[in-house]
């Protein structure tokens, strides 16, 4: 890092961004900005390494346009001239520099409305839970089974292996952290518990922002906890296309059914978010079907709200732990080799240094971005990594004249699926970091976040897709490149699903809509769908997922199958994948139900159980 230097500039950019908001707001807006500009830099400090140091060059060149114009340095400019110069690079022609102000600007903003959240935050237990296994530096170790990745597809395989008796040993590369180490959906959540803060991109003509759990638990440490089992015309389409075997309605019954019955997945019935309520009041006006979707979450009356969503450090974990399983936390893998009958992980422990990791057979549970990075780094490459798949999502804030958001309201949990495989409409979480990330398309209007936030909400229209990546490692970078094409069709989906969304908006009461969607204005009624276009620009559009899968493809089609119907890599023995990787394509809901049921029938299947 360039000490001074980096942090002058990032702080007087810090404290540009963030005084337009100081004027007549509330006193957690004003200076010093000191823990803002720290934010700042330890969110670059986290951010996907082969960016960093293009990122750090960019904000240092960025910092030298200060000479030409008043002959010192932007960071050492009054602050007039500095607001010029961030106004002119805001609107410059040039793509990377608006991409470096708004990723300056997207960090400042999250980092000082996160602020807001902060207020009436009960106070979080942040200490990780002590790990339950520590190796003495340069000591290697063995198992009969490691699986890789402690997230739903890694948990629930190594539980079940360890309680069928299984000498099993569970690597992940995050720290382990209980449920409340932190309020959900804080900034101290994108901390602690996601890969690079939060800050990951898939690029293309359209950049699409990702965010993946990187913690023991994955995913289910962060997310919604919003379940579907997979439709039937889904599980057919996989049939049909690749080849897979057992995966009928009836053969994924019984593991739909224990994975429901393991996390406590249940209807909330009442206590709705009133701007959950709010989409769907309007669906139903317009006569369109919407439901609420069951979460996994245990009902507690002992507990503040009434229960405890569910994840994995809740449920798998400690079931494996009690069967005798080992986890190793902070430890990340590197690379697979495999010698004779055996395999040797090569992994760093935060701890311990390189540990070597000798197993007969391997599980790799990564996730889907990191499962073919791990698996094209050790050489195996037949259709890994080649055909990623994810579910586009555009985003727009509502507000309301009555009030719909509160601190600590919950999780929506109604979703319009009267366009389903096609898109799905949505309420998501609310907070004032998240509703101002959301108006970062209308920083005119960011204010109103700031005085009014309780009567507005952030929705987001959600599509299949029919667009694919690819998952590429770097050399020399751990972090691997992602890369991602959307189709005309996946851009005119994105239109028709906004105009729907917005519609139904309108038909629920909203006074104003923002688009996630650059230089566009607010909507103020139904009139002014007419202005929205019919396919969402290219390059112009701020997509983001939650939901990738389909990187190592299961079935019997070689000409499109990494893995067979079972997890295990297609010509390589002993060696299994168990995650959303495997979905062979977009199941059209919230994944994470496919992604455990399959992990419950391979680990079943890898026991003979089946
Ligand atoms: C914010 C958010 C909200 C979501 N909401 C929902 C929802 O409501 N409902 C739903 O169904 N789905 C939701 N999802 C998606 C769901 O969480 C994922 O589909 C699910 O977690 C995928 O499980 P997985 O086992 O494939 O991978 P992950 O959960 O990503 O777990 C992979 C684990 O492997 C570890 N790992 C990766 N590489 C290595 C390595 N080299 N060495 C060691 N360890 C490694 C990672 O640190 C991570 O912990 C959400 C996701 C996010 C991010």
């Amino acid at each position: 890092m360039s000490g001074g230097w980096f942090h002058d500039t990032v702080s007087a950019l810090a404290y540009s961004l963030a005084a337009p908001h100081a004027a007549d707001g509330p006193p957690d807006f004003a200076p010093p900005y000191n823990d803002l500009t720290a934010f700042v830099l330890r969110m670059h400090a986290e951010m996907t390494d082969y960016l960093r140091t293009p990122v750090l060059a960019a904000t240092l060149g960025f910092d030298l346009m200060g000479l030409p114009r008043a002959g010192r340095p932007f960071h050492s400019l009054p602050p007039d001239l500095r607001s010029k110069i961030i106004d002119v690079c805001k609107k410059s022609p040039i793509g990377s520099i608006r991409d470096l102000m708004r990723l300056h600007e997207s960090l400042v903003t999250l980092g000082l409305f996160g602020r807001l959240d902060e207020l009436d935050a009960p106070p979080a237990n942040r200490a990780e839970v002590p790990p339950p296994l520590t190796p003495a530096p340069g000591e290697n170790l063995t198992c009969e089974i490691a699986v890789i990745g402690s997230g739903p597809g890694g948990a629930i395989t190594a539980c079940l292996l360890a309680e069928a008796g299984r000498d099993v040993l569970l690597i992940e590369e995050g720290p382990f952290y209980s449920l409340e180490s932190c309020r959900p959906f804080s900034l101290q959540e994108m901390e602690q518990k996601y890969r690079n803060g939060g800050v990951t991109i898939a690029v293309g003509k359209t950049k699409i922002a990702y965010v993946e759990g990187r913690c023991v638990g994955g995913g289910s440490e962060i997310n919604s906890g919003l379940y579907h089992r997979t439709p039937p015309d889904i599980l057919e389409e996989w049939r049909s296309e690749f080849d897979v075997e057992g995966i009928t309605d009836s053969d994924m019954l019984p593991h739909f059914e224990a994975c429901e019955r393991d996390l406590s997945v249940s209807l909330r019935g009442d206590g709705h978010p009133p701007a959950s309520l709010k989409l769907h009041e309007g669906a139903l006006r317009l006569g369109w079907h919407s439901l609420e979707v069951p979460r996994w979450y245990r009902r507690d009356s002992t507990q503040v709200g009434g229960g405890r969503r569910q994840s994995m450090t809740e449920t798998f974990i400690p079931r494996f732990l009690r069967a005798g399983g080992r986890l190793l936390p902070l430890t990340r893998v590197s690379r697979l080799q495999q010698r004779g009958g055996e395999w040797t992980i090569h992994a760093r422990g935060r701890h311990t240094g390189p540990l070597h990791i000798a197993t007969r057979a391997l599980f790799v549970s990564a996730g889907a971005v990191q499962t073919p990075a791990l698996l094209r780094r050790s050489g195996i490459t037949g259709h890994v990594g080649d055909s990623l798949r994810m579910h586009p999502t555009i985003k727009v804030v509502a507000r309301f004249p009555d009030q719909v958001s509160s601190a600590g309201m919950g999780v929506p949990v109604h979703q319009v699926k009267e366009f389903a495989p096609a898109f799905s409409l949505g309420c998501s979480i609310s907070s004032p970091a998240y509703l101002a990330i959301g108006m970062m398309d209308h920083p005119k209007y960011l204010g109103e976040v700031r005085h009014d936030w309780q009567h507005m909400a952030n929705y987001y229209a959600m599509i299949r897709g029919e667009g694919s990546g690819t998952v590429r490692p770097l050399p020399g970078f751990s972090d691997p490149l992602v890369k991602y094409r959307l189709t005309g069709n996946d851009h005119r989906t994105l239109g028709e699903a906004l105009r729907k969304l917005a519609e139904v908006l309108f038909a629920c009461g909203a006074d104003a809509l923002y688009p996630s969607v650059a230089n566009s204005s607010p909507l103020l009624s139904r009139d002014d769908l007419a202005r929205l276009p019919d396919s969402l620009p290219v390059g112009l559009s701020n997509l983001m997922t939650i939901h990738l899968f389909s990187s190592c493809p299961m079935g019997e089609n070689r000409r499109k199958a990494a893995v067979n119907s079972f997890g295990q890599v297609h010509g390589v023995k002993n060696l299994f994948v168990s995650d959303a990787s495997l979905l062979c394509t977009p199941p059209g809901v919230n994944p994470q139900g496919t992604v455990m049921a399959l992990a419950h029938r391979n680990a079943l299947h890898y026991l003979g159980k089946l």
